[in-house]
Order: C-alpha cells, then sequence, then structure tokens
C-alpha cells in the first residue's frame, strides 16, 4: 500500500510525526519513505510493506498529511501500474521530458572510437534538431580480446563536444560501479554541459549488487535494457531493483532475446512487448533495433529491417529509440555490420516521424470509439 502525501509536506511539523507515530503501531508493517523533489513541488510516498490486506483504505485516507491511499500489487511495487493507478508516468532531466507520451531518438556511436567521429556524429545529430545521442565508453564485449571501449579517457572529449552541440542526454552504457564515479567526476570538471542516461545492458540485466548502486543515485536517469535470456517479469523486477533504491528515473529498453529462432536478426524482435511493458509498469519504454537485428540489410521494398522494426516500436507507442549510426562504419571498433549510415539519418528521422504520427492517429481512432 502506498500512502501519497500532500504535497510539500513538512516533516517537522506536528501533522506528519503524528502520522509516522500511527503507522509505527501497525503490527507486522514496515515503512518506507520516499521523497521526490520536482520543479515545483516536493511529493512524498510512504510505502507499507507486509500485511496490508487487513489496512482499510478509507482509515489510512484519514491519517494526517495523506492526500491519496494506493492498494499496490505485489509485483513492481514501485515502477508498476496499479489499480486506478494516477500517479505520473514521466519525469524530466536536463530539459528533456522523457514519459509514455513522450519519443526521443537517440542516434548515435554504438562505440566512441575516436574525437572525429564523435564530433562528426553529434555535429549530424545536431544539424537534424536533436538532442539526444548514444555513446559507448565502456563495451562488454563478448571476447577479452576485443576492444573493451576507452573507458574514462574520451569522457572529457565526449562531454565537451556534446556541450557544443547543445547535445542534452548521452545514453552511455555502465558495466561497474567505479563508471559511475568517472562519469560524474568528468561531468563536473567539464562544467556539466551535457547529462547522462546511465544505461544498464542485457548483460546486466540482473547484475543486483550493480543495480543497488545505481539505484541509489538520484540524478541521474537510467535506461535499464531486457535480460537477453530471461523472462519480461523477471526483467521488470531488475527495474524495480533501481527505484526500491531510489531512483525512480527509469526506461526500459527492448533489445531482442538470444535465440536462433530469430535467425537470420542477431536477437528475436520482441517491440510487441512495448504495450506490455507500459500497461504493466508506468516506465517510458525503450526500443533498440540495432542490436535487435543486427545488420544494415534491406527487404525487397529498400527499406533496412532496422526502420521496419523501428517503424514496428514506434507503431506500438515507444518512447525512445536507440540506434546505432557511424560516420564510417566499416571503420566502426564495435558493431559496425549493425550501424546506420550518417547520410541516412534525416531519411531515418522522417521514417520515424510516419510511424510516431500513425500511432496517434491510432490512438485518436481508439479515444474515438465508445466501447
Ligand atoms: C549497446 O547498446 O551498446 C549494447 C551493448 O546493448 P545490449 O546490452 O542490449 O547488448
Ligand atoms: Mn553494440
Amino acid at each position: 500500500m502506498i500512502l501519497i502525501l500532500t504535497p510539500n509536506v513538512d516533516e517537522q511539523s506536528e501533522a506528519y510525526r503524528q502520522l509516522l507515530a500511527h503507522l509505527a503501531t501497525l503490527q507486522g508493517i514496515q515503512t518506507r519513505i520516499h521523497a521526490e523533489r520536482g520543479t515545483e513541488q516536493r511529493l512524498t510516498e510512504i510505502y507499507l510493506i507486509g500485511n496490508t490486506k487487513a489496512l482499510e483504505i478509507g482509515d489510512m485516507q484519514s491519517l494526517p498529511c495523506v492526500e491519496r491511499v494506493v492498494r499496490i500489487s505485489e509485483e513492481y511495487r514501485i515502477l508498476g501500474r496499479h489499480k486506478d493507478e494516477q500517479r505520473d508516468t514521466h519525469f524530466e532531466y536536463n530539459g528533456v521530458r522523457f514519459g509514455q507520451d513522450t519519443l526521443h531518438v537517440f542516434a548515435g556511436l554504438c562505440a566512441v572510437d575516436n574525437r572525429e567521429h564523435v564530433e562528426i556524429m553529434m555535429k549530424a545529430v545536431a544539424d537534424q534538431g536533436q538532442v539526444c545521442t548514444r555513446m559507448g565508453a565502456y563495451k562488454p564485449r563478448t571476447s577479452p580480446y576485443a576492444f573493451q571501449g576507452h573507458g574514462k579517457n574520451c569522457l572529457p572529449y565526449v562531454f565537451e563536444l556534446a556541450g557544443k552541440y547543445g547535445i542534452k542526454v548521452i545514453a552511455m552504457e555502465i558495466t561497474h560501479e567505479s563508471h559511475l564515479n568517472e562519469i560524474r567526476e568528468t561531468l563536473e570538471q567539464t562544467g556539466n554541459p551535457t547529462g547522462v542516461m546511465l544505461q544498464i545492458g542485457t548483460r546486466n540485466t540482473q547484475n543486483f549488487e550493480l543495480l543497488k548502486i545505481v539505484g541509489r543515485q538520484t540524478e541521474m536517469p537510467i535506461l535499464l535494457k531486457r535480460g537477453f535470456g530471461i523472462t519480461l517479469d523477471e526483467s521488470l523486477n531488475a527495474a524495480e531493483y533501481l527505484a526500491s533504491e531510489g531512483n525512480r528515473k527509469v526506461i526500459f529498453g527492448l533489445r531482442g532475446m538470444k535465440t536462433n529462432m530469430g535467425d537470420p536478426h542477431r536477437n528475436f524482435v520482441d517491440f510487441a512487448h512495448v504495450p506490455v511493458v507500459k500497461r504493466l509498469t508506468r516506465m517510458p519504454v525503450c526500443i533498440d533495433p540495432s542490436h535487435s537485428v543486427g545488420t544494415r540489410a534491406a527487404a525487397p521494398d529498400g527499406i533496412p529491417d532496422v526502420m521496419h522494426v523501428t517503424a514496428q516500436g514506434v507503431l506500438a507507442g515507444a518512447n525512445m529509440v536507440l540506434v546505432d549510426f557511424h560516420p564510417a562504419p566499416p571503420k566502426a571498433l564495435v558493431d559496425g555490420p549493425q550501424a546506420m549510415l550518417l547520410k541516412e539519418l534525416p531519411y531515418f528521422l522522417e521514417d520515424v516521424q510516419i510511424a510516431r504520427e500513425a500511432y496517434l492517429r491510432r490512438v485518436a481512432l481508439r479515444q474515438k470509439q465508445n466501447f
């Protein structure tokens, strides 16, 4: 059960103290307080954990400072979408709004290779009026002998160039807690020219200790990729690890499932789960067509498979597209075969726009029906 308190509740007030004192008397119930500071107000929620079935909604609603009470299902307590749910489904980061109703494209480098390519990529993104990109500095690789990413050495120029081209959010995977500090320190040293969305990759979806550490910081949002060989429920619970540690700015990423049934694609595309994740949780949903498909191959209609599946995801209501581009794919150090060409970026974005408009028309059509 969640008690949603009146906005800007005063924690020093007598009423608040009375509320906590009352909750402490409830047998077998533990409390967990979560405060979220928005631009306009501070929202406090108290989670009641334990045998809450015995508690009456009306009784809890009449307690001091309580505005609303939500009875939650056992699963996905914080990020889940519960019965009669009215809580927000969006957050803002560095001036960019992310929600189940928005759409952002993060076109960029799977792996940073050199400064020149980063600059060409960011300029191309900015020229299209985009403020988000992807830049991989820490790469989890199958082989220990493969390029592992430039790590912290590339961060200063990646962040400076992002500032130069007005990039507001960079999606960047981290694979170890030390990367978190390296990113934080470099952002500070470079004067915070941009923002970073921390990405947890599919190989770390159930790295619970990493999830806890990343979830404990609340300044940067998190993109959690679905685990490639576990159930959707297991991956959604992984997202809940982040939220239960304090960070609710979580975006859930679909990136395909590892199985030969998806051949000749790199993974089996799972974008049919876009509406499922939006129904079960309040998280915005990202699709990664590049790691799903893994090739630049095109259908007889001339449209690359990467773009066909992107359209499928966007048509189903996806809120973010994470997609690999590269100025010279044959020279890319990681995942060159799936990177789209820079000259294709305006075409890609226009195609996404077509799918987005079709999605919005589908929503409007549904709203006109009275059943
Ligand atoms: C990536 O986005 O670069 C990546 C490695 O993705 P995934 O974790 O989905 O394989
Ligand atoms: Mn990759």
